[in-house]
């Protein structure tokens, strides 16, 4: 048993504190056992999983705080869950027993305004990253919150606001630095390793800790985009969907369905009654943007249409760093959303009375589905669309009511093909080949086989080695 398991089981070992001291020593970030007056406050911080209890939590400052950790959690057999923003839907950003690896720290960016190239530490945000990046009017595309971190959305894939434009998030990635379960701190690129950079765009956090991406930067600067809130009808909602896809790839559009919440700038009367709760971004031209989105504020008269141009980082809603709900989430891939797909969803939402229900489309295509099938481990990109049932909340006892409302109104929409693997709840080993075909699972596991045979980095979606 290593010193840091007896630790953490309460067993009396003769110098307990010297271990962790000298693990201390050895790292420039912090070590929080449950000892520390805090430990409970950053357990809870760290993850919207707030029953687990780790044994240790690192909060690394750098590469080579991570590799010592990785070797570290490998030499003692105890389970490493990585954390970068925390925002795992299936709770694998903390651990019970074992050591959390918290990232958040790791902020740093190192960008090349000519080249339009940046360095960025996976323990960046989305919001923190596109604030920065705004400064020279440059983005990368990442997800709809900016909380969420580059580390676990990018591994993943990352579906957000460019998605038409600039494609993926992993389409934008030019090179890595990842600490492989051996504990060697690795560059990966199209040259070195491109079997292990292939598989950590799409594959997630399987084949080693991502500690800073190279990412490719777009100018970014005013778009021409916001809310729109239109009435939540199925022809309203078929007719949107048509439109975006229809609409040039400059525009990307997300459209919650969900009861109206009470913000300010929606009208009271509003307030609980389903909408349809609309983000749209155009990037390119202003004049051309604002004659793009028309057609789609003639849809039905709007509820409320906030669609101006604006700074591209003002699409990042304000989150209350505060409030992290719990959140059941089911989603899958579908070929089209039509009259009888958005009737669907308007029958499920009314099927449940949890206050915040959301079904959230997203039509894609565009710069996304013109890469190829097998450049990256994200290979379903012939999706038209995307479609995902939420509930978000406080108490943690209704969790598998919202698991079970979500699963069935998936269920309901007889479409399937397949899912995002950042949008897999805790749903087992099959759900988790889904995100993959036949051949890109396989190519994985051989990968995996490769860099991690012994499965250390198992707190994910899981991809176990293939067998030899
Ligand atoms: C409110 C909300 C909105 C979202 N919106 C979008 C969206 O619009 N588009 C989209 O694509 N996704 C979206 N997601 C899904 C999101 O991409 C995933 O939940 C993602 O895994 C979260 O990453 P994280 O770093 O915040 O989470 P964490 O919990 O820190 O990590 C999640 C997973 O990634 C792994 N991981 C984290 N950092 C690293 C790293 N540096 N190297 C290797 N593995 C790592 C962890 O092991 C873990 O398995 C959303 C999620 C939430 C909760």
């Amino acid at each position: 048993m290593s010193l840091i398991t007896s630790i953490y089981m309460g067993t009396p070992v003769a110098t307990p504190s010297i271990s962790i001291s000298r693990l201390r020593s050895k790292l420039k970030g912090r070590v929080i056992t449950p000892q520390d007056a805090d430990y409970d406050a950053v357990r809870i911080g760290i993850s919207r999983d707030s029953v687990r209890r780790p044994a240790l939590i690192v909060r690394a400052m750098d590469s080579n705080d991570v590799a010592h950790v990785v070797t570290l959690a490998n030499e003692a057999g105890m389970e490493l869950a990585i954390r970068s923003g925390g925002h795992s839907l299936a709770g694998f950003s903390t651990s019970e027993g074992g050591i959390v690896l918290d990232l958040s720290q790791m902020k740093v960016m190192d960008i090349d305004v000519s080249d339009r190239t940046v360095w960025a530490e996976t323990g960046l945000t989305a919001g923190e990253f596109t604030n920065e990046m705004a400064k020279y009017g440059l983005a990368t595309g990442f997800g709809d919150a900016a909380s969420v971190g580059i580390g676990g959305l990018t591994t993943g894939g990352g579906i957000g606001f460019l998605v038409r434009k600039y494609g993926m998030t992993i389409d934008n990635v030019l090179a890595a630095e990842v600490v492989t379960a051996d504990g060697r701190i690795r560059y990966v690129d199209a040259n070195n390793d491109p079997d292990l950079f292939w598989a950590i765009r799409g594959g997630g956090s399987n084949f080693g800790i991502v500690t800073k991406f190279k990412f490719r930067l777009h100018p970014v600067n005013i778009i021409v985009g916001g809310i729109l809130v239109l009435p939540a009808q199925a022809d309203v909602l078929a007719a949107f969907a048509a439109q975006a896809e229809a609409a040039p790839d400059e525009l990307s559009t997300i459209v919650n369905v969900m009861p109206a919440p009470p913000l300010p700038f929606i009208p009271p009367q509003f307030h609980g009654q389903l909408v349809a709760l609309a983000l749209l971004v155009y990037t390119g031209d202003v004049e051309e943007g604002l004659r793009v989105v028309a057609p789609f504020r003639k849809l039905a008269e709007p509820i409320v249409d906030l669609i101006n141009p604006m700074p591209y980082p003002a699409m990042y809603l304000p989150e209350d760093p505060n409030h992290i709900a719990a959140a059941a989430i089911r989603s899958k891939f579908i070929n089209q959303i039509d009259e009888r797909t958005a009737q669907i969803m308007l029958d499920q939402l009314n099927s449940s009375d949890a206050p915040v229900r959301i079904a959230q489309f997203r039509v894609l295509g565009g710069a996304m589905a013109r890469v190829p099938a097998d450049a990256t481990a994200f290979a379903l990109r012939s999706s038209r669309a995307m479609v995902n049932f939420i509930v978000e909340y406080a108490n943690r006892d209704e969790a598998d009511i919202h698991s079970a409302w979500a699963s069935k109104a998936l269920a309901a929409l007889e479409q399937d093909a397949g899912v995002y693997v950042n949008f897999v709840a805790n749903e087992g080993q099959a759900r988790v080949h889904q995100a993959y075909p036949d051949a890109t699972f396989e190519r994985l596991a051989e990968i995996k086989a490769k860099y991690d045979p012994t499965n250390f980095f198992r707190r994910n979606h899981n991809i176990a080695p293939k067998a030899k």
